[in-house]
């Protein structure tokens, strides 16, 4: 079992780390940062159950993803930068990847939103009858 103290510094030597890998970055001249291309950290990537590894995982660095949106079709670039953003962010699921381009997932996720409001509504409405069904038996 670790101290707190223990826990303490561990802490602080990611934050360290974090804020040299930040500046590292930040001065790195825009020439030398390759163009479509972010270098993957495994450590920030959420943990899966699974005996795969990720093609990006395995090559080392993200890169520009062209895809089609599943919704209109339209051709969109999944950017390396999104990329990192979302595996390690926003630690989304290492085997997901972008299928709807920027306006069609604002509109799926509005409407996700919508469909759960009706969803709960529903069940409540349900419930509602339920108790008073039992009122009205007693
Ligand atoms: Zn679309």
């Amino acid at each position: 079992m670790k101290s707190n103290k223990q826990r303490r510094q561990e802490i602080k030597s990611r934050r360290v780390q974090r804020a040299e890998r930040q500046a590292r970055h930040a001065n790195m001249r825009p020439v030398d940062r390759p163009i479509g291309v972010v270098v993957v950290t495994p450590a920030r990537l959420q943990s899966t159950n699974s005996y795969g590894i990720p093609d990006f995982v395995q090559r080392g660095y993200y890169q520009d993803r062209p895809f089609h949106c599943k919704d209109c079709g339209k051709a969109e670039v999944w950017t390396a930068a999104q990329q990192q953003w979302w595996y390690e962010e926003a630690r989304g699921d290492v085997w997901t990847i972008a299928v709807r381009c920027r306006v069609c997932r604002q509109y799926e996720r509005a409407r996700r939103v919508e469909a759960r409001q009706v969803h709960l509504a529903g069940l409540a409405a349900k419930q509602a009858r339920i108790e008073s069904a039992k009122h009205s038996v007693n």
